[in-house]
């Protein structure tokens, strides 16, 4: 499941931490509260092998009827009862062997009494027959007053425990049956389910027609899927297996740039893994209003419609990564199910590694670096500011909370060091291993461990004990030093982190590079198990600059000073760009005309994006008048992810008219970029020019990928402090507009009463009806919202929405927003007077470097 991941990945390509939960940055706090208890696997007492659900829908009543059949095995002697997850189903009937019997339905369960107890092998066919109006697990779309254009749509979502909303059935993930879909929709539509399509036979009298899927490799019941609507069906193959794009008429063309890297991903992963795509087909459907990014539903994947994008949205954004999570599920997830959710690492971490690795497929080493840093930042932001977690862990109250950073992100990097830690040989030797012997099977991490074990010669008992089963990551301290007279270069390791229970210190595998002043590197391999080493190398001359895990191969933090010369030597010469990246950032702290003028070189020459951005970033830290300068000028570079963080740095530059009009520039005469246009309108909101907010009103005018262009204006309202803004944002937020334009606006709204005293009563009471409002994202980005505002008045509206909302996700974050508000507006005062604190140094830092900027323009005059 690629759950919000996806809109962080659209948020991560705009920058933009107003896109979908807020970035209100709050402490750590515990994952759990104490009394939750452990959740241990559930027990079965019958086997089910093989699941028929043949189904109608209305879409007219958003109804759905039929029956269940399950061809069930008693596992022990003496079965006489049976119990279903089955939640707000009507059920009318229950035959077992086609004799009618007993049942009872309560606590969402259906039990049903056997006429006599099975023994141990014993085969039955239970058939139920049911009807429901579903509010979970299948959803009902279409067009209403305020939407009219939004197509007619059904479809289904079970993970992790929802399919019991649309069919009785065991609804957890340590059964594994075949499974078959007969569902009948109105004639025009088409239905897409699980495996092959084996009938579609139309009925001219009623007007409608019958599907019939049939899937033969078993698979959990989460995984069983639905889909029905008008579709245009797109036909594509890989080797012989067949790739089908189901998407709304019209719309071939996006869904072609969308998903149409499927047939070489396949070839990729089977390569990789060494084990062929094992389904029938391989089907993606795109479907409006998705809750999740995409959910692998076995051989018939759901998409958000929303990665579906035009031409001009393509120069700058790709669905590769969603494409590839959710393909890599059918192999990890689908093939090899984790057996309860305290393993959906396995799971997760493994398709979010391997979008990781089509990316350096696709795009080379150096795409696949950022998309590496994608993920600690995603996972430290988590472990920071929210909770810290080891991977595996069954304290949760509902499953959904454990699908977090620490689960996909963490996941993946774990998987990542694991690779580098076993070398690729191993490494892929390994996960065939693990692929082949637990294929058709649940599994949880051990199993994985005997496989990297049984393949690789090695025990990593301690690296799963450190990275899975343990939490947090090595806190890293570095120095170095030269002994002149021995020619010997030291370098100090030290983990500073706090040792616990639940955390020791880390044994690891690292790399140490010591570069020469025409940044020539000899690199050594060294092991760290000690709170602190002292590492001697050989060498004639010091180093001149000494790096540690130069790949950022390892989750760690890191502490290293080095001086301006060592910085600027990586910035021109670390082979990988990671590695530039990083001395960009640090010269942009350090901040000397010195360090400007060399990150203006790499902003404007640097062969790859990412460290042409993060000079740009770093010259927007700087803020002087000679970056500035640098910056305008870095608006002509080519790459438009680059671009886009020209432009974001300039909105740096508070109440300067210069970056105010390069902004403006760039959004009246437009960019070939979507984002780059909005990142524009965030940015010159962000510097306060009187002018910004006349021009943020005509970009809300323009239509884009996403809204993007709306979205960041609002944003760019809220910064602005203009009093107009409120007024704005309230139309915005309206029902009717745009999803993400609403959600936009709550953030503007939410900005506006935190810094506007006088606005905040009527802000509060705006926004508090939308806690029952129909769309999901709205409901999501109300409690980020009010805990930014820091008003006890929301506690009541948010334990309403807490209790009352089925979406675990929201009911998670609305507990969090709960606890934040009841622990009163002190800290969220503090948080805000630290910014502000924050931002009067930066001014002091700002002045400073001019004077001394001209003290230094001074100096060749004197000399001479
Ligand atoms: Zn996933």
């Amino acid at each position: 499941m690629h759950k919000p991941r996806f809109l962080d990945q659209v948020a991560h390509e705009l920058g933009d931490r107003y896109a979908f939960t807020g970035g209100f940055a709050r402490g750590r706090r515990p994952f759990q509260p104490a009394h939750v208890e452990p959740n241990w696997p559930r027990d079965r007492s019958a086997e089910i092998r093989h699941i028929k659900i043949e189904l109608a829908l209305d879409f007219e009543h958003r109804r759905i009827s039929g029956t269940a059949t399950h061809r069930i095995a008693a596992i022990a002697d003496g079965l006489a009862t049976l119990e279903f997850d089955a939640t707000e189903l009507a059920i009318s009937a229950v035959r077992a062997g086609g004799e009618p019997v007993a049942f009872e339905t309560a606590d969402r369960k259906l039990r049903i009494t056997f006429a006599r107890a099975l023994a141990a092998g014993d085969e039955v066919e239970v058939a139920i027959d049911y009807s429901a109006t579903p509010r979970r697990g299948l959803y009902f779309v279409g067009p209403d007053e305020a939407y009219p254009e939004k197509p007619v749509q059904a479809w289904t979502q079970g993970e992790d425990e929802d399919s019991r909303y649309w069919f009785p059935c065991y609804d957890y993930p340590n059964n594994r049956s075949t499974s078959e879909v007969i569902a009948t929709v109105p004639e025009k539509f088409t239905a897409v389910s699980n495996g092959a399509l084996i009938e579609n036979r139309h009925d001219s009298a009623a007007r409608t027609r019958t599907f019939h899927f049939r899937h033969e490799v078993p698979h959990s019941a989460y995984l069983i899927t639905l889909a029905a609507a008008e579709f245009a069906a797109i036909e594509e193959r890989a080797g012989a297996t067949p790739v089908l794009y189901y998407v709304q008429p019209g719309r071939e063309d996006d869904a072609r740039r969308a998903f149409g890297n499927t047939p070489k991903m396949i070839e990729f992963f089977e390569r990789k893994i060494g084990v062929p795509y094992p389904y029938a087909k391989y089907a993606q459907v795109a479907v409006s209003d998705f809750i999740f990014g995409g959910m692998e539903n076995t051989s018939a994947t759901t998409q958000t419609a929303d990665t579906m994008h035009d031409a001009r949205a393509h120069l700058d954004f790709t669905s590769d990564p969603l494409v590839a999570h959710e393909l890599a599920h059918q192999w990890w997830g689908d093939l090899l199910t984790c057996r309860d959710w305290s393993h959906a690492w396995l799971n997760e971490g493994f398709a979010t590694y391997f979008e990781a690795m089509w990316c350096e497929e696709n795009l080379g080493a150096d795409e696949f670096a950022w998309n590496l840093r994608q993920d600690r930042g995603g996972y430290f932001e988590e472990d920071g500011h929210h909770y810290r977690r080891p991977i595996v862990c069954n304290r949760y109250r509902a499953p959904i909370e454990l699908f977090d950073r620490h689960l996909y992100e963490k996941g993946s990097l774990v998987m990542h060091m694991l690779r580098r830690e076993t070398g690729d040989a191993l490494f892929f030797k390994a996960l065939n291993l693990y692929c082949t012997r637990h294929r058709g099977r649940n599994v949880i991490t051990q199993d994985l461990q005997r496989a990297f074990d049984d393949a690789t010669g090695r025990n990593l008992d301690f690296f799963f004990d450190q990275w899975v089963y343990k939490e947090g990551h090595p806190e890293i301290e570095v120095s170095s030093a030269f002994d002149d007279k021995r020619k010997l270069a030291s370098v100090t390791v030290k983990q500073t982190q706090k040792t616990s229970d639940a955390i020791g210190l880390f044994r690891l595998s690292a790399t140490i590079a010591l570069m020469d002043a025409d940044g020539r590197e000899t690199r050594h391999r060294v092991e760290i198990r000690e709170r602190e080493h002292v590492f001697f190398f050989g060498c004639d001359k010091a180093p001149k600059a000494v790096r540690f895990d130069p790949g950022h191969d390892l989750v760690k933090t890191l502490k290293h000073k080095r001086g301006r010369e060592a910085l600027e030597l990586e910035l021109t010469r670390a082979p990988e760009a990671i590695g530039r990246s990083a001395a960009a950032h640090e010269l942009g702290i350090e901040g000397s005309p010195q360090a400007t003028a060399a990150l203006r070189i790499a902003m404007l020459g640097d062969p790859f994006w990412g460290v042409q951005a993060d000079a740009a970033a770093a010259l927007g830290e700087i803020r002087t008048d000679a970056a500035l300068a640098a910056l305008i000028e870095g608006l002509g570079v080519a790459h438009p992810k680059a671009r886009r963080s020209v432009v974001r740095a300039l909105g740096e530059f508070r109440a300067n008219a210069r970056a105010a009009e390069a902004l403006a520039a760039v959004l009246e005469k437009g960019d070939p970029s979507y984002f780059v246009e909005a990142e524009a309108a965030l940015a010159l909101g962000k510097t306060r020019d009187p002018r910004a907010f006349a021009q943020l009103e005509k970009a809300l005018e323009r239509p884009s990928y996403l809204d993007v262009i709306r979205t960041h204006a609002l944003a760019g309202m809220a910064e602005t402090r203009d009093d107009r803004a409120l007024a704005v944002g309230r139309e915005w937020c309206a029902y009717g507009r745009p999803p993400r334009a609403r959600v936009a606006a709550i953030g503007t709204l939410a900005r506006i009463a935190r810094h506007k005293e006088p606005a905040r009563d009527e802000i509060v009471e705006f926004l508090t009806p939308l806690a029952d409002d129909r769309e999901f994202m709205v409901r999501m980005r109300l409690p980020a919202a009010f805990e930014e505002i820091g008003d006890a008045r929301a506690i009541a509206p948010m334990r309403r929405l807490a209790e009352r909302d089925l979406d675990g996700r929201i009911h998670r974050r609305a507990s969090e927003a709960v606890a934040i508000l009841g622990e009163g507006r002190s800290h969220i005062e503090e948080g805000n007077r630290l910014r502000e604190d924050m931002d009067k140094l930066r001014e002091q830092n700002k002045k400073l470097q001019e004077r001394l900027e001209k003290l230094e323009a001074l100096t060749p005059a004197r000399e001479s």
